[in-house]
This record gives C-alpha cells, structure tokens and sequence, in this order.
C-alpha cells in the first residue's frame, strides 16, 4: 500500500516499522490474569504517585514565578487525583473486567467525560475536560513505565510517530534507523531539518500513517519523493533497490563539482556554505567542500540532557568545529531555544503558540545569566580559525543593542581578567521576523552581516505554520510578498555594505537556486548533503538572465511561466 506526505529529507530506505504510538485515548484492551491483578493495580497506583508528585513540584514553581491566582487550575487537579472515586472505580475496573490499567483507566474517564457532557452549566460542563486531562496525564506515566524508548530501537527499522521532537530526533543519531515518518509535520520543522542533518530519508505530513502500519512490518521510505509504502511486493523491493542504485550514483556523479569555485556561468564569485545541527556533520561538510559553516545551530548542546551545558563543555564543542573548519568562517547561531525545542530542565512556561512566545533572543534576554555562559564560549573560541556569532530571531534594532550590551559586558570581564578573544568578530543578525525585514537598513547599520532564516520569515509573513502540514500547500516560497522582502532585505544589505546570507531551507532547495542569485543573493547556506546540488546549480546559472527573470516576476508579469518552470524543476 502507498501513502504519500511531504518529502522533508531525501534518499530511499527499505527496512521494517518501528511504531511509536502517542499515550492519548488509544490504550489496547489487554486480559490480566488474576494473579497479576495486584502488580496491576500497583502499577495505577504508582502512575497516580508519580503525577501527583509531578503537579505538586510544578505547582510550586508556577507560584514562585507566577504568583498564586495562577494555581488554581494545579488544585483543580489535585483534587481529581485525590477524589476517591476515581482511584476505586479504576481498581474496580481492573478486577471486575479483568483489564489492564491503562485500558481500564480510559473507559472510567470516557464515562465520566459523557456525564460531563450532558450537564447545562457551561462552567461544570467544562471541568470534564480537566478530568479528560488528569486521566491523560496518568495514562502518560502508565505508558512510560514501558514505554518505548526512542533510543532503543532494532536494527534496519524506520520508525513511524505522530510526531518526532528534535531532540527525539537527534537521540537516534546513534542507531541504527533508515529513517523516518511522521504523521504531522512540514518541510521546514525542525524535525525534518535534524533528518536532513543526519542524512537520513524522512517524510513528514502523512496525516495517520501510524494507523496503517504495524511494527515490524516491511516498509519502503522515499524520502526525495514523499513517499512511504507498507508491505511493498517482492517486484517493487527490487524497483526501489535500483532507485535506491540511482540515489547514490547521483551523489557520486555530483561529487565531480566538489572542488569546483561557486562561480556563475558569467563570472560572478558566490559562496556555498553549509548547516550544521551537530559538530559531527563536520566531516559531511568536508567531503562535499562547504565554504565554511554558514549557521551552526547550538540547540543540540541544550537538548537531551539534565541540566545546562557548562562554559567549557560548549567552547570545546565550538573550538573542534572552528579548528576543522579553519581557514573557513564559522558563524555560531546563539541558542534558539522555545518553539518545538523545550528543556526538560529548566521551567519554561507552556505556551498556547510557542512559536509566537518566548523563543531564541527572547528567551536569552529574559535570562541573561543563560545567555552570558554561550556568549562567554563563543567569544573564547574566536581565538582560532574565522569565527562569527549570529542572533535568531530579531524582532527589531532594539533588540539588537540589548543583545550587543550583553556581548560588551562578557567582553569588558574578558578584557580586564586578560582573556583572549578576538576583538574585531563579526556579528550578524537573523533576518526571519517581518518587523526586522521591514527595518533591515536600521538593523543592517548596527551589525556586521545578515543571514535570512526563511524558515520563520515566510511562516510569519505567510501566516502559516511550519510544522502543520494541513496548511502546507499555502507555504509558498515564491510569494510575490515573500521575493519583495528578499529583494529588499539583499538590498538594504548591500547598500549599508554588509554581506547577505541566506540559511533557511529556501537556499538548498535548487527549485530556487536561479531565482535567489537573480535577487543578488551572494552567500547561501544550505544542508551540507545539499551542497553538491546547489554548487551544482550555480554553476550552470547565468547571473544576467537570472536577474532579468527576476525583474520580470517582481514586475508581476510572468509569474505563471515562471512558477511552471520552477514545478518541472522540482520534479527532477
Ligand atoms: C530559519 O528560520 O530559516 C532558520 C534557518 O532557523 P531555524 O530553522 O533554526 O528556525
Ligand atoms: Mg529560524
């Protein structure tokens, strides 16, 4: 059977399923022998500790940092948890109907979700929903008791999840997974971003596919096509070995532009950097020759951890990837912590539209005792090889000097304890909210470089989230808004004579390689398994037509010829 989503990272895989089911309302049915009723209804009990233990210790924290009236819903559950009833009517369940907890904790809470339901007063009708989540919430710890780990996983699978968090994503860096599928997700989430990194084929978007495949299941994955297929035939096994063949002897034809400069077809000199997640891809970025490191994400330090990483800890992380680089340039991105990257360790409030909240530069503001033990590393690590620091997320100028004066501060500590760093190191800024794209000449005065992050800048000029797939088909690169902001980002850039760099998933995508050199795009930052294409492209660009095509799309008269040829493209 063939299921299609969004292709979110390239390359074919043909392995068995690895389902990873969510704890929501699906518990199976399981029979419990009566012996065993006992170990069952400790089990319950002890999820009920656990989550009990949980509330409170969050309780506390939500009323040191947010005051009491903000704990009433805290109490609200509390008190479900400790309602007699509930606990005795799950037990009950367990022995009667001879059940599992898990199984039996869900049919008491949908029974009493329908009591809820019917009652008239809206404020009543609605604790159903508390109990709805207290019931969750315990199910949750239940099912983490044996819980798959993401971490243990057999060898040749392709896992299958609702959803897979970066750091999920980056804890499997180490086995042995073909790749992967989510039923949610875009092209541009971090997950796919991470896949992508980790070089492994990944399709995103496919609605319930955990539904339609069971463990162990043969599965094939086409990661270039957005393809997944279940229990695929003897014949299209050997159909996809081949394309699989094709795949790799793509890479190994486009391996002959490696030392090729990133020269036009014309002349005009640009430069192809990569994206690093982790400091291992290094090595990728070497094999396929990457200019240098274009944005190198720090999240991976934060994530999958207990508490925060020390100064040294980061500064040998970023020495190893400025040393391997060397003489290329290194441009660290501080911390873009929040949106879908949250700390297991570190209270950070949960967020209705965490990608609108307390995220990247906001977080770092807001904690400045954080930010200054990055900023620390960094400005230590700029003593070998080109190092350069970048901020996430600028929103405006202001923002900027905040940032800078935090900078000055580590670099006065630096300058009177005699620590070397490198006084003239660039630093650049973000261009991914609409406010900073609209005030670039401002912000372009204050910094050294830019780099358009198009990931954000076109969820947020598009108003489309880039992790929902159901509004995927709207998040439109070539929006006639989205080329006249780059246009004028590049510009103003230019105009205040600082380079323009380009390091959303835009840049790696050679559907739009012709169209961004035409806007004047010099530097591009890309995947380092996209290198060789971009290069590639690149090269069999001419700049002077480019640019007149652009002219004529920004003039708005050809855009559908041009959106046609930009789909064939695609297709290739
Ligand atoms: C972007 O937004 O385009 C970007 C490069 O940053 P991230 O994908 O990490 O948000
Ligand atoms: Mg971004």
């Amino acid at each position: 059977m063939l299921y299609r989503g969004i292709s979110a990272a390239p390359g074919i895989a043909i392995g068995q399923a690895f389902v990873i089911k969510d704890a929501e309302f699906c518990a199976v049915k399981k029979t419990i022998a009566k012996e065993d009723f006992s170990k069952e209804v400790e089990r319950f009990e002890k999820a009920l500790v656990e989550f009990k233990l949980e509330l409170e210790k969050t309780k506390k924290k939500a009323e040191k940092h947010l005051g009491r009236k903000h704990i009433k819903l805290f109490d609200a559950y509390l008190f479900i948890i400790e309602d007699p009833l509930l606990k005795d009517e799950v037990i009950a369940k367990i022995v009667t109907d001879e059940v599992n907890a898990e199984y039996a904790l869900q049919e008491v809470i949908r029974k009493n979700m329908k009591a809820f339901e019917k009652i008239k007063d809206d404020y009543f009708r609605e604790r159903g929903l508390d109990v709805l989540e207290v019931g969750k919430r315990i199910l949750k710890h239940l099912v983490g008791t044996h819980k798959k780990k993401v971490t243990v996983i057999p060898e040749n699978s392709i896992i299958f999840a609702n959803d897979l968090t970066p750091t999920d994503t980056i804890s499997v860096k180490e086995e042995n997974v073909l790749g992967f599928a989510t039923n949610i997700g875009g092209k541009t989430s971090h997950t796919a971003i991470v896949a992508q990194a980790l070089e492994i084929p990944a399709v995103v978007g496919m609605n319930d596919i955990t539904q339609h495949v069971s463990d162990g299941e043969p599965v094939i994955i086409d990661g270039s096509e957005g393809v997944i297929i279940v229990n695929p035939s003897p014949e299209t096994i050997e159909e996809y070995k081949k394309k699989r063949q094709m795949f790799f002897a793509g890479i190994k034809e486009l391996i002959q532009v490696r030392d090729l400069p990133s020269v036009t077809l014309d002349g005009k000199k640009l430069v192809v950097s990569a994206n690093i997640e982790i400091p291992e891809e290094v090595k990728s970025v070497i094999t396929y020759g990457g200019d240098g490191i274009g944005l190198f994400r720090t999240e991976y330090l934060y994530l999958n951890r207990k508490n925060f990483p020390s100064e040294d800890e980061q500064l040998e992380s970023y020495l190893n990837v400025a040393e391997k680089m060397a003489p290329h340039p290194v441009i660290i991105r501080t911390m873009d912590l929040g949106g879908d990257k949250l700390l297991s360790y570190f209270q950070m409030n949960e967020e209705k539209n965490p990608f609108l909240g307390l995220r990247a530069i906001r977080f770092c503001l807001r904690h400045p005792e954080i930010f200054k033990i990055q900023l620390r590393a960094i400005l230590k690590a700029s003593v070998v090889g080109n190092v350069k620091m970048m901020f996430p997320m600028i929103s405006g100028v202001g923002e900027l000097r905040e940032a800078k004066k935090i900078v000055e501060e580590v670099r006065q500590e630096f300058r009177q304890k005699s620590i070397k760093f490198d006084e003239n190191m660039e630093i650049g800024v973000m261009i991914e909210i609409p406010s900073a794209a609209l005030t670039v000449d401002v912000i372009a005065k204050e910094c050294d470089f830019l780099s358009i992050g198009t990931n954000d800048l076109i969820q947020y000029t598009l108003a489309v989230d880039r992790v929902n797939e159901y509004v995927a088909e709207l998040y439109e690169p070539l929006h006639l808004s989205i080329l006249r902001l780059l246009k004028s980002i590049i510009d103003a850039g230019h105009s205040a004579g600082k380079w323009v760099s380009m390091c959303g998933e835009m840049a790696g995508d050679i559907a739009y390689t012709e169209v961004l050199i035409g806007l004047g795009l010099e530097h591009f930052s890309v995947a380092p398994s996209s290198l060789l294409r971009v290069k590639n492209e690149v090269i069999k660009t001419n700049f002077a037509d480019a640019k007149k095509n652009v002219d004529e799309i920004l003039g708005e008269s050809n855009r559908e010829l041009l959106f046609r040829k930009i789909r064939q493209k695609r297709k290739v």
